[in-house]
């Protein structure tokens, strides 16, 4: 439904209210698909020696819709080499970008881009493609991170990416962010031809743009960044310990950066928790030796089964000590549950719109949300991956408005407490186990950064109930004779 949605949406009085409220902090979304993509592809054709590369020709409308395809960058590659989009195309050849665009049969440059978008996001037709289930949404889905990673992670290109990102964020209202990128699609530094082996740059470079952008006049409001590692959930154990390793060795390097650890990936065709137990041990173990903590968020019940792995997997989760659960959808089945959440203080970062266009239900109006809002679950709203789902912003209104539109009992003081929770439950530095329950729970009447931040949030708040009141108050004449 959201897709059918959006555009009015958009158009309505709600949204210049919503697009104005403090949304707080953004707690669960994947940079990859953060991608401004109308922006990024310009970038791209603006950006020196930028091509696009193939696994085969890309000629038939199967090709054209299956075939594997990423943006990269040659030095060397100044003209052309040949056509992509000819049978004689030679699997891996990089063609510029100018070219590419240019020979697009059928339209050149204008439907080339449409052609990518159609590739790196859910396209009109698939949104309403309910009866073709989830798995094939999330085939496509999956199929557009390495496309949007390779297209901005070129450094001239992540450098800019990175600041329009923060200062959209905080044109909505979004003044933290905890983000999360799977390390898999490898990172490029200006003018090398060659990937980067390793992360170190990548996380250097994104710890310049959030300190340069907090430093900056337009960012001064902005409370910061910070980075939870995630593993492809789909790899075997010997791929995951070694990525393991890895996010040890950068949490060394960069120990503000890195805030904790998840796995990611369609939660049913993956590897369960409990099938992860040994490596989570063992990280745990390394990190512990390593003198580092590194804590867990983990995706968990994203689905509509009950009592499938995915389902279990929100035991597993609890019991290894997460501190928020990415989506939660099918906890509201489980009272023990529930219980346990609430007694450790979880949060659980909703994602509707995500939620909707994963084909875990139509509308809004069939979200759990509420069934856990009643029983006084910790949540907030989050917004996923919106470049793909098609929200085409990256901050959270889209997901806010419908929550309030949708759900008669949640109304403003809703909303409000939702993007409290956001303030409340974000990791803005390293806490051990203890002292982040103790945090948590002390919320604004705690001593540290996330008190400040609370009181801070609160103060926003307060101004921006007063504008709406100043703006949309009802100011009615009872007599018209007057
Ligand atoms: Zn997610």
């Amino acid at each position: 439904m959201f897709s059918l949605a959006k555009d009015r949406i958009e158009k309505s009085k709600l949204w210049t209210i919503v697009k104005r409220m403090p949304k707080g902090a953004l707690l669960h979304c994947h940079l990859e698909a953060m991608v401004d993509f109308d922006w990024a592809i310009e970038e791209a054709f603006a950006t020196e020696g930028v091509c696009i590369t193939a696994a085969g020709p890309l000629v038939t409308p199967q090709q054209l819709q299956k075939t594997g395809f990423s943006f990269t960058y040659s030095k060397t590659n100044a003209n052309d080499h040949g056509s992509v989009w000819t049978e004689g195309y030679v699997a891996g050849t990089p063609v510029t970008l100018s070219s590419a665009g240019g020979n697009f049969p059928g339209g050149g440059r204008q439907a080339f881009i449409e052609w990518v978008r159609s590739r790196c996001t859910m396209t009109p037709q698939e949104h309403v493609a309910q009866h073709e289930g989830p798995n094939e949404a999330w085939r496509k889905f999956l199929s557009c991170f390495p496309i949007l990673g390779s297209l901005v992670y070129y450094e001239p290109i992540f450098r800019k990416f990175l600041r329009r990102l923060f200062k959209q964020l905080l044109d909505d209202g979004v003044y933290f962010v905890d983000m999360r990128s799977a390390f898999y699609t490898p990172y490029r530094r200006q003018g090398e031809e060659e990937f980067d082996a390793d992360f170190f740059n990548y996380l250097d470079h994104m710890d310049e743009e959030i300190e340069k952008f907090k430093a900056s006049e337009q960012g001064k409001d902005f409370w910061g960044a910070r980075m939870i590692w995630t593993t492809v959930r789909q790899l075997d154990k010997r791929a995951v310990v070694k990525h393991m390793k890895q996010c040890i060795e950068m949490k060394l390097e960069f120990p503000e950066l890195i805030a904790g650890y998840d796995l990611v990936g369609q939660e049913d065709m993956g590897r369960s928790l409990a099938d992860l137990a040994p490596e989570l041990f063992f990280f745990r173990k390394k990190c512990a030796e390593s003198g580092v903590e590194i804590p867990f968020f983990f995706h968990a019940g994203e689905t509509l089964g009950d009592g499938d792995s995915v389902d279990e997997n929100l035991f597993d989760a609890i019991l290894l000590g997460t501190r928020r659960i990415g989506h939660g959808f099918s906890l509201y089945k489980h009272p023990l549950l529930i219980d346990m959440v609430k007694d450790k203080r979880i949060l659980v970062e909703s994602c509707p719109v995500s939620n909707e266009a994963l084909r875990l239900c139509g509308s809004i109006m069939s979200h759990p949300l509420p069934a856990l809002l009643a029983r006084g679950v910790p949540c907030s709203l989050c917004n996923d991956d919106p470049t793909i789902f098609g929200q085409h912003a990256n901050g959270m209104s889209h997901d806010f408005w419908q929550a309030l539109q949708g759900w008669q009992n949640l109304g403003l003081a809703g909303l409000g407490s939702l993007a409290e929770n956001s303030v409340r439950w974000a990791s803005y530095e390293d806490y051990g186990a203890k002292e982040w329950a103790q945090d948590v729970k002390d919320g604004s009447m705690g001593k540290g950064i996330r008190a400040q931040r609370l009181k801070e949030w609160i103060a926003k708040w307060e101004r921006f109930c007063a504008w709406v009141v100043d703006e949309y108050g009802v100011d009615e004449n009872l007599d018209p004779a007057e």
